[in-house]
This record gives structure tokens, C-alpha cells and sequence, in this order.
């Protein structure tokens, strides 16, 4: 595997690739990789003659300066899993490469991001889009891969897509979980001892709502996940939504709905962790 830190060197290999027929599979990251993005390379070297991931702890979708600085960086050890996994080039470039001049773009997702990320992580998805669209223009991929654990960032660049007609396939992958539920996160290498016991606490308050939902209404549901947070030493919950699982807007009822998705965030500690979960309500 070839690691690439520069913009022009990344390009020239890319028109060769592109230029040899080849087919390229992207996986855009920040790097601290576990399953959940093996995951999604294993596809992407399954799927495409060329696998590129990028490493990019990206500064301008963190609203919280200390989230920034302590994300875990772990290049090293990501070099050895990318190679296990068949990973032919590694782009990690700095923040001044991507960002020679401080971005000015704004983008607009209507109301795709007044919920949820969007609303309680002001200029998040500005972040995301201004730097998916330049590693899209940089890389060129035939196939994006991402993770369903970052659902409303999934519907946000798939109208990112749309809306700059990017000529690219998105795949998303299911959200990979710990023995006990807990989603994979690289925040997870944050928590102590005593937080990363109490985490799984967020997949167990999505199981209780997935098994209520026919049974009991909206307003009940969230109550009970609240109270049932509440309860937990460490963990202070941001939001709980049931939402509709293609617009992402928060439902009062659910009658009529085919799919819904419940979508969390807490602190745990000074961690924060979002999880979710689809549930097709026209089954069994
Ligand atoms: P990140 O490095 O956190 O920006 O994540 C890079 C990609 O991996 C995103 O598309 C995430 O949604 C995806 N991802 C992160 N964690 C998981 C997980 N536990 N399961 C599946 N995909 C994940």
C-alpha cells in the first residue's frame, strides 16, 4: 500500500487509474480504524479494481474544540490494518493541504439538517459537505462507501450527490457493534473503564423502543428511554428521535409509517456517541 500525502499526488495517480479503466472504491475516514471501517474497505477491495481510504481528522465539521484535539489519532497501527485489508493507497494528508486557504463555502441542507447532528452541532454538516465534496473532486471514485452508524451524515451526501451531480455510487454499510451492542466508534478509545460499562446503555435504550413501538406511543416512548438514561451514573442523553428513516424528520405517530429509524446521542461522560436503529414496522 502506497501512503499519499499530497493533493498533486493523489491526482496523478487517480488519471492513471482512471485513465487504465480501472474502477475505484473510496472510503473517506478519520482515521482510529476498527471493524466498522474494515468493514467497508473488505467491500470496497471486494466491489473495485482500487481501494483508496483517507485518513483526515477533518477541523471543520468539529463544533467543539477539545473533540478535536482528542480525537484519536492512531496512523501507525490504521497503516497495518489498511494493508490487511487490501487497501492499495492511503491518502492522509494535513490539514493545511486540504485547507490552503480557511473555507469560506456554505452549504444548505434545508431540513434534512435542522434535526438531530445538525441541530445540536451547528456548522457539523457545513463541515462534512465542504470536505467530502473536495476529497470526491480529488479522488474520483466509481463507489463511496459508508456507515449506517452516521445515518443523517448518509442522507446528507447522498443529496450532496444529487445536488453537484457527482458521477459516483454511494454503498452504505450496516453499523458494526461490540460483543454488547455498544457501536463501534473511535471515540470509543475515550471512555474509562467505568463509561465504556455504562455505554451500551444507548443500544439497549434502542432496544426497548424498537420492542414499544407498536405498542405504545411516541410520546411514551421517549419518556421511558429518558428516564431509563436518567438512571445511568455517566450518561447525560442529548436527543432520542423517531424519525422517518428516508426524510429524518421527527414523528409524533407512527401510523402509517413502513420504516422508522430511532436515532440517539449522549454524553458519556465528556464523550459524546450516537447510535441508531431501522425498524421496518410491516414485518411479522
Ligand atoms: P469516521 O472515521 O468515524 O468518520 O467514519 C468513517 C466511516 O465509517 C463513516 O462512513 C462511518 O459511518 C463509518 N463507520 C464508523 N463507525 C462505524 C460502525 N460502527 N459501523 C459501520 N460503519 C461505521
Amino acid at each position: 500500500m502506497e501512503v499519499i500525502e499530497q493533493v498533486s499526488a493523489l491526482r496523478a495517480i487517480v488519471t492513471a487509474l482512471r485513465c487504465g479503466g480501472k474502477r475505484i472504491g473510496f472510503v473517506p475516514t478519520m482515521g482510529a480504524l476498527h471493524e466498522g471501517h474494515l468493514q467497508l474497505l473488505r467491500a470496497s477491495a471486494r466491489e473495485n479494481d482500487v481501494t483508496i481510504c483517507s485518513v483526515f481528522v477533518n477541523p471543520t465539521q468539529f463544533n467543539n474544540a477539545s473533540d478535536y484535539k482528542l480525537y484519536p489519532r492512531t496512523l501507525e497501527q490504521d497503516i497495518s490494518l489498511l494493508q490487511s485489508v487490501g487497501c492499495d493507497y492511503l491518502f492522509a494528508p494535513s490539514a493545511e493541504e486540504i485547507y490552503p486557504q480557511q473555507s469560506v463555502l456554505q452549504f444548505s441542507f434545508g431540513e434534512l439538517e435542522a434535526v438531530m447532528e445538525g441541530a445540536h452541532r451547528p456548522g457539523h454538516f457545513n463541515g462534512v459537505a465542504t470536505v467530502v465534496s473536495k476529497l470526491f473532486h480529488i479522488v474520483q471514485p466509481h463507489k463511496a462507501y459508508f456507515g449506517q452508524k452516521d445515518l443523517q451524515q448518509v442522507a446528507i451526501v447522498r443529496q450532496l450527490v444529487r445536488a453537484l451531480s457527482f458521477d459516483l455510487e454511494l454503498v452504505c454499510y450496516p453499523t458494526v457493534r461490540e460483543a454488547d451492542g455498544l457501536a463501534m466508534s473511535s471515540r470509543n478509545k475515550r471512555l474509562s473503564d467505568a463509561q465504556r460499562q455504562q455505554a451500551p446503555q444507548l443500544y439497549k435504550a434502542l432496544q426497548l423502543a424498537a420492542a414499544d413501538l407498536k405498542q405504545k406511543p411516541v410520546a411514551a416512548i421517549r419518556s421511558e428511554v429518558a428516564q431509563k438514561l436518567q438512571q445511568v451514573e455517566e450518561l447525560e442523553l442529548e436527543y432520542f428521535e423517531i424519525v422517518d428513516s428516508l426524510t429524518l424528520q421527527p414523528l409524533q405517530d407512527i401510523s402509517g409509517q413502513e420504516e422508522v429509524a430511532l436515532c440517539i446521542a449522549a454524553f458519556v461522560g465528556e464523550v459524546r456517541l450516537i447510535d441508531n436503529m431501522l425498524v421496518n414496522l410491516k414485518e411479522g
